[in-house]
């Protein structure tokens, strides 16, 4: 089989490496039918990333079971959401939730980057799962893998930044600076869950006519609001716009991040406890949640679809994928997307 493998900045090509095979009873093999790049993939594949290459690429797929080991629930063409993390789902993190802090495998074990060993990418033709009844959640049925692509990673990380808040906090009004595809998903699932307000910044006009019409006002750039918002979600990866996000909040506002700032910098620390913020910046317990933020999905009361920026056959990854796309599919001609 082949890997999409990143080996140098804006290049990527196939390598051949062995078919996976199952290891024990609880392994599956899946074939990914619709996979897309996480936001953090664009950075990589910049040139940004912090591990050098050559590596597997890709963490976010919809999948089909091509094998399973005998004890698990599932069988050979089930459609499957690979979350990017790997989790045994037993170990006293993964009871407790904290599923990316696994403590059955070396810390960040994930695929699409050697962190915490080697999993391979989701950009393969062939993928081990490992734990998979923990691992895979079920696409629920009438979900579209091609608009649900990113359902590993940046779809249900955007309904953890923005869902448990309006819960808590009904009517919020929500400040979104962002670059990719999950600011756009958190306005839309935002105005979905009953946002009294959302303002969407970003400089690139397409990413704000989407947002516009998600319900979001949109600006390419802002100073801080103060004490504008009672939630803001900040996706861009670097300092200066999460300083902004930090200052635009009303007394005891929270502030999201999405992380990934490869860069260092300074964070307005006093004005921080004057105001009572609470910034958390963390890596997200997909598999946790999941099934939560796909039921919200599944209710139709969003519309994912409308972030996927083209769909392309899986051929011509090695070419597009470097490209500059919001959220470009890759499907292919040898696993139908249909159920
Ligand atoms: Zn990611
Ligand atoms: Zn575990």
């Amino acid at each position: 089989m082949r890997e999409l493998t990143y080996v140098a900045r804006r290049t990527a090509e196939w390598r051949e490496a062995p078919d996976p095979v199952l290891q024990s009873d609880s392994d599956a093999i899946v074939a990914p039918v619709a996979a897309a790049p996480c936001d953090v993939d664009s950075a990589i594949l910049a040139g940004h990333g912090p591990i050098p290459p050559p590596f597997a690429i890709g963490h976010e797929c919809v999948a089909r079971v091509v094998d399973a080991g005998e004890s698990s629930r599932f069988s050979p063409g089930n459609l499957v959401v690979v979350p990017w993390a790997i989790s045994c789902g037993t170990c006293d993190r993964c009871a407790g939730g904290l599923t990316t802090h696994c403590t059955s495998v070396p810390h960040m074990a994930m695929f699409g980057a050697p962190i915490g060993g080697s999993w391979g990418g989701l950009f393969s033709d062939l993928v081990r799962i490992p734990w998979a009844d923990a691992m895979l959640v079920p696409l629920p049925g009438g979900l579209d893998p091609m608009a649900m692509a990113s359902a590993s990673d940046n779809w249900p990380l955007a309904w953890r930044l923005v869902a448990p808040h309006l819960r808590a906090r009904p009517g919020a009004r929500v400040l979104v600076i962002a670059r990719g595809s999950i600011g756009l998903y958190v306005c839309d699932i935002a105005r979905a869950l009953g946002a009294s307000d959302v303002l969407y910044v970003d400089p690139d006009p397409a990413h704000r006519a989407i947002a516009e019409g998600y319900g979001a006002r949109t600006a390419a750039e802002i100073e801080p609001v103060h004490h504008g918002f009672d939630l803001a979600v900040e996706s861009t990866g670097r300092v200066p716009e999460l300083v902004t996000a930090l200052r635009s909040l009303a007394p005891e506002g929270f502030c999201e991040s999405a992380g990934n700032h490869f860069r260092p910098g300074e964070l307005p620390l006093l004005e921080m406890y004057l105001t009572g913020v609470t910034l958390r910046v963390a890596r997200d317990n997909v598999r946790a949640h999941l099934p939560q933020a796909l039921e919200l999905a599944a209710s139709g009361q969003v519309d994912p679809g409308r972030v996927v920026s083209g769909v392309f056959d899986w051929e011509q990854l090695p070419e597009v994928l470097p490209e500059r796309h919001l959220k470009p599919v890759f499907v292919r001609a040898d696993q139908p997307v249909g159920r």
